[in-house]
């Protein structure tokens, strides 16, 4: 019953393309009832100060537990979640559920400084959405820390309209949020955004930090670090897998890393665990 239109070749393609076709299709409904279902988890990786390797806050990192794929990895959902809209949802419900989590271990541990958590915000929320509202309203829900909650931002879609997102950005640093920009030296987070918006923040993507970059590596690292700490922002390098790694950050002089060597993103009781044997250390 297939309709004729250009000759066979077409009908040669059609049928694998008809399943690929069902299989997002399958896939976007899924996702969409994937919030209701308690399917994502929020996993949390330690960023740690490398002068003293004690935790300064997490990342809150998404992952869907797909009932027959099994665990996904945002880059696996984000894009679709994107694309049918449901990124306001998953990031209002990433933001609340990390707020909430960040209230519980700054009451357990009650640091001098307390514990931060960093948020990855899709250029969509802040775009094409009210995030200042959520935020507002997290905040108000969950009495953490003032300055301890952070976002996290890569996209380039924040240049197609750099005025207003410039504003947006403004008006989140006013409400006590810190702000990071994300995977910085790749293609989506260049210099003219350190120029036009107010990060406190930057994270240095890990294609620079992870140790098959050798050679040319610290002349790269120390260019970055001294650029971010000229324009008056904390580094944190992303992907440190070893300890010369770690090592050779801090003789850089950036102050924070993430990474493998210092932890995989875990689950909040994990993260909770790694805060209170750290208390305890420090109190022996
Ligand atoms: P990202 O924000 O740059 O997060 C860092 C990624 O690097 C994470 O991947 C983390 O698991 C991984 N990573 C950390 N340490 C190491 C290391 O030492 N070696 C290596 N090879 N990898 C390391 P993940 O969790 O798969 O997340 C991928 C990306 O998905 C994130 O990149 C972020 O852009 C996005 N994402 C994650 N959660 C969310 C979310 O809730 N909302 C939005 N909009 N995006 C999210
Ligand atoms: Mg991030
Ligand atoms: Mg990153
Ligand atoms: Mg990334």
């Amino acid at each position: 019953h297939s309709k004729r239109i250009g000759g066979d070749r077409i009908d040669v393609y059609k049928p694998a393309m008809r399943a690929r076709k069902n299989d997002r299709l399958t896939l976007e409904s899924e996702l969409r009832r994937s919030i209701e279902r308690q399917e994502i988890t929020i996993l949390y990786q330690p960023i740690v100060r490398l002068e003293d390797r004690s935790i300064a806050g997490f990342e809150a990192l998404a992952r869907w537990d797909h009932p027959k794929l099994g665990r996904m990895s945002p880059n696996e959902f984000i894009t679709i979640a994107e694309e049918i809209g449901l990124i306001v949802d998953l990031g209002t419900f990433v933001l609340d559920q990390t707020a909430r989590q960040l209230s519980v271990w700054q009451r357990a541990t009650r640091l001098r400084e307390p514990i931060f958590a960093s948020v990855n915000v899709s250029s969509r929320q802040l775009l094409r959405h009210d995030l200042i509202h959520d935020i507002r309203s997290v905040l108000a829900r969950s009495s953490v820390a003032r300055g301890s909650l952070k976002i996290e931002l890569t996209e380039s879609l924040v240049m197609e309209n750099p005025e207003h997102a410039a504003q947006m950005l403004t008006r989140i640093r006013e409400l006590g949020v810190g702000l990071s920009i994300d995977d910085f030296g790749t293609g989506h987070s260049s210099l003219a955004y350190l120029q036009r918006f107010p990060f406190d923040t930057l994270k240095i993507d890990q294609s620079f930090v992870r140790t098959t970059a050798r050679g040319t590596r610290p002349v790269i690292l120390k260019s970055i670090i001294a650029l971010a700490h000229d324009l008056g922002m904390d580094v944190v390098a992303e992907g440190a897998e070893s300890d010369s790694d770690a090592v050779e950050l801090y003789q850089l002089g950036c102050e924070y890393a993430q990474g493998y060597v210092f932890g995989e993103p875990m689950d909040a009781d994990a993260a909770m665990r790694l805060l209170t044997e750290e208390r305890l250390e420090a109190a022996s």
